[in-house]
């Protein structure tokens, strides 16, 4: 579903990722991580067309993502290829990013109205079962500020699956939310997890929610996977000292 091919980014001298190789499979949960600076959000950014990359090519779905093909030849993707590209992947940030002018149902319907031209019956009718899934079906008038940061986490997590992505994208969500909230926004990802097939990466340092929604760890260290394998295997019995001492000092 996901192939990053000899993957190179650097930031002036700063090599971020370090030819970099790896594939998803379609339907993996896959949790980056790694010490700060490791290059895992950077993954994320390219995949949501935030950066480019210096070398190496992104595959999506077997297609080519950061670069397109004219005859015959991969050249890299044209701003208007990346905005069709990029309709396949879904992100939720740190910080929700609601546009806070807005109703919680028209955040949900702007883009699938504006962007993919939906009806906005059908696109209401989605949002509100979307709501539902994330338990906030009685705030669909609601403006964000009106709303706590977990319940704006969980409407900006509705928004990214009202665009019916393949690929949902989650960098630390929890991670500017006050303790208690924390966990209605994981059991809302956990039920997503089990109840849809949407391929999913996740960086994150809540650890337990790693092991309980992951079918696979990837540990990055300066730019390169250092292991990857089953959370079962990554967190109980780690084939390298450096992700033994990561786990340490976050757990
Ligand atoms: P964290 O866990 O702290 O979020 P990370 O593993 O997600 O870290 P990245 O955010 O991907 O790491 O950053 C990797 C490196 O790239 C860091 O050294 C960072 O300083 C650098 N970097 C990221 N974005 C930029 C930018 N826009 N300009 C310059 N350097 C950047």
């Amino acid at each position: 579903m996901i192939r990053f091919d000899n993957v190179l980014k650097r930031f002036g001298d700063n090599v971020v990722l370090d030819h970099l190789d790896f594939a998803i499979d379609r339907g993996e949960r896959v949790t980056l991580i790694g010490p700060s600076g490791s290059g895992k959000t950077t993954i994320l950014r390219l995949l949501m067309t935030l950066e480019t990359l210096n070398d190496g090519v992104i595959w999506v779905g077997g297609q080519p993502f950061s670069h397109e093909q004219r005859r015959g030849k991969l050249v890299p993707a044209s701003e208007k290829y990346l905005r069709v590209a990029r309709r396949r992947i879904g992100m939720v940030f740190q910080h929700f990013n609601l546009f806070p002018n807005m109703t919680v149902m028209e955040n949900l319907t702007e883009a699938p109205v504006h962007v993919l031209g939906r009806d906005k019956a059908t696109a209401r009718d989605r949002a509100r079962e979307l709501l539902d899934l994330v338990g906030l079906a009685d705030k669909e008038n609601a403006h964000p500020t009106q709303l706590s940061g977990g319940q704006q986490q969980r409407v900006a997590i509705a928004r990214a699956l009202a665009m019916d992505p393949e690929i949902l994208l989650l960098d630390e969500v929890t991670s500017a939310l006050d303790p208690e909230l924390v966990v209605g926004v994981l059991n809302v990802l956990r039920d997503i997890a089990s109840n849809t097939d949407i391929t999913m990466l996740i960086v994150t340092h809540e650890m337990q929610f790693a092991r309980d929604v992951s079918d696979r760890v990837m540990m990055f260290d300066k730019g390169r996977v250092l292991e990857d394998g089953p959370p079962e295997q990554i967190f109980t019995d780690p084939a390298h000292e450096r992700t033994r001492s990561f786990l340490k000092a976050v757990v």
